[in-house]
C-alpha cells in the first residue's frame, strides 16, 4: 500500500465517521487531491476528472471540497482572488510560491513556531496562528528561462 493509498483509506474513514456519503465523484476528488501535491484549484480538479465524470460540474467539485474542508480533510488557501487552492496536507507547513507559473510547494520549518511565543512575549497577545509564504521562481521555470 502506498502512502497516498493509506491516506485515502484514512480520509474515507474520516468521511464515514462524519456521516458523509462517499459517492464515486467524492471519492475521485479526494483521490486526486491526495495524489497531487500541487494544491489544485477546483477548476483544475474539474478538468482532470471531467473525462471520467461527464455529468460533473465545477460546482459539484466545489461542494465536495467544502464538505472535505468542513470536516478538516483539506485546507483552503485563499490568495485574494477567486481561485482558491486546496491543500490536503493539514499538518503545519509553509508554502513557497512560484511567481512565474503559480506552483505551490510545501516545506517544513518547525523552528518558526518560536515566532508565536516571541510575539506573545513582546506584545502580550494570545497568539493562535501565523502565516508565512515564500516567493520565487521554481526550478522548472528556471530551466525554461535558461533556454
Ligand atoms: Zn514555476
Ligand atoms: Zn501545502
Amino acid at each position: 500500500m502506498t502512502v497516498s493509498d493509506k491516506r485515502l483509506q484514512e480520509a474515507i474513514v474520516t468521511l464515514k465517521d462524519s456521516g458523509v456519503r462517499i459517492t464515486p465523484q467524492r471519492h475521485a476528488v479526494l483521490e486526486y487531491l491526495l495524489n497531487s501535491m500541487t494544491h489544485p484549484t477546483a477548476d483544475e480538479i474539474y478538468k482532470a476528472l471531467e473525462g471520467k465524470f461527464p455529468n460533473m460540474s465545477v460546482a459539484t467539485v466545489y461542494n465536495n471540497l467544502r464538505v472535505f474542508k468542513d470536516i478538516g480533510l483539506v485546507r483552503e488557501l485563499t490568495y485574494g482572488d477567486a481561485s482558491s487552492r486546496f491543500d490536503c496536507n493539514t499538518t503545519e507547513h509553509y508554502h513557497v510560491i512560484c511567481e512565474s507559473c503559480g506552483k505551490i510547494v510545501d516545506f517544513h520549518y518547525p523552528s518558526l513556531d518560536e515566532v508565536e511565543s516571541l510575539a506573545e512575549q513582546v506584545t502580550g497577545f494570545d497568539v493562535n496562528n501565523h502565516r508565512m509564504e515564500v516567493y520565487g521562481i521554481c526550478s522548472d521555470c528556471q530551466s525554461k528561462n535558461a533556454h
